[in-house]
């Protein structure tokens, strides 16, 4: 990863343990996703984690709809590698979030002002606390509490951390802290504001995303957006983008958002042109057949397709690696220096030659 002169300065969250995968105190950003299979369909569920974690997701969440879900949580996660952490999703009733954590799931998201008598809250932070299993609270447009829809009106951020902090209190004052905290609003403004109220508010970690953010292609911008703006300011530990689409959309939507970010990069980023009148190679398709070859690849490297010798070097600079294209020959770049030059017909095959050699690893062919 290239090096920044002025890194953006996260904010200082509490280290919370999600299984095996840390959150908070400066940690990598976890990639959150959640499966939109049946979860009383163990084949089909299972089948569902397995591709998310594949594809790169950190944390996977199933939700709990009833008894009936309940009773496949052991099963669920007796197939799944132990590993990969589970967080059960559950509203209401106690008793799921009991058996959630009975079955050996990682995390649970509750919130415990829904859960109602305060000896059921109780008893489930008292097997939280047993297992050293986190809780995430969390608060979204849906869920505000109708004496702050009240006293704020709809979509005010101030509604928002309020609500969180009550909730987070009736953990406190139970001596569990524990605790992972998300705001979503599916306006990016009134979670924007909602994030940098709750941050002020708290040390512990925080979970973003833009709620209901729509479908494949808007919700990506909108959650580009919206979680964008917020990981810039410093804020966020974990972030889950959420898409009306297949949710392994959502894992390479948030990977790409932490990667244009620059505060995650795993595997190939690829920096192209936008072409111009001075491009003479058919670019567009060479840069999508290097993302496309290249996605396997672990390391961590940026790409540079540059369409022509003129401004190619120059704009390649940021890359470790790339070529520029132009009028029969071809240029290899390394931090925006010429190393090599090469027939045109060989642009593709040398770029890959040379990410193998410097990766250590083998693209797709
Ligand atoms: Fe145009 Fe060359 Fe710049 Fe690409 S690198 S946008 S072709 S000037």
């Amino acid at each position: 990863m290239v090096e920044l002169k002025y890194p953006i300065q996260r904010r200082k969250s509490r280290v919370i343990k999600i299984g095996k995968v840390l959150i908070g105190g400066g940690f990598p950003i976890a990639i959150q996703s959640m499966t939109t299979a049946d979860t009383r369909d163990v084949e089909a569920t299972v089948k569902q984690i397995n591709q998310l974690y594949d594809a790169g997701c950190d944390i996977v969440r199933i939700s709990v709809l009833n008894h009936d879900a309940g009773d496949k949580l052991k099963e669920i996660r007796q197939r799944v590698d132990a590993d990969r952490p589970l967080v059960a999703d559950i509203h209401f009733q106690y008793k799921l979030a009991l058996e959630a954590i009975e079955a050996g799931f990682t995390k649970i998201r509750i919130n415990p002002g829904n859960i109602g008598a305060e000896w059921k809250v109780r008893e489930v932070t008292k097997a939280a606390m047993e297992r050293y299993i986190p809780i995430r609270i969390g608060v979204n447009s849906g869920s505000l509490p109708k004496d702050l829809l009240e006293k704020y009106g709809h979509d005010d951020p101030r509604a928002f951390a309020e609500s969180a902090m009550r909730e987070v209190r009736i953990l406190e004052d139970m001596d569990f802290q524990n605790i992972v905290i998300s705001v979503k609003s599916t306006n990016t403004q009134t979670a924007f504001w909602s994030y940098q109220m709750i941050a002020q508010m708290c040390d512990y970690p925080l979970h973003v995303g833009i709620t209901e953010a729509g479908t494949l292609d808007t919700g990506s911008i909108k959650s580009s957006v919206g979680i964008g703006a917020i990981l810039m300011t410093g804020i966020g530990d974990t972030i889950r983008v959420s898409l009306a689409a297949d949710p392994i959309h959502e894992v390479k939507v948030a990977k790409q958002i932490l990667t244009s970010c620059a505060l995650r990069q795993d595997g190939i980023e690829v920096i192209a042109c936008p072409t111009c009148g001075r491009c003479q190679i058919d670019m567009i398709p060479l840069a999508e057949a290097i993302e496309k070859k290249t996605r396997n690849i672990k390391s961590s490297l940026k790409v540079a397709v540059m369409g022509c010798a003129v401004n190619g070097p120059g704009e390649a600079a940021a890359a470790d690696v790339g070529i520029a294209g132009g009028d029969g020959q071809a240029l290899l770049i390394k931090k925006g220096k010429i190393v090599k030059r090469f027939d045109e017909s060989m642009l593709e095959t040398a770029l890959l030659d040379e990410i193998e050699a410097m990766t250590g690893e083998k693209v797709e062919r």
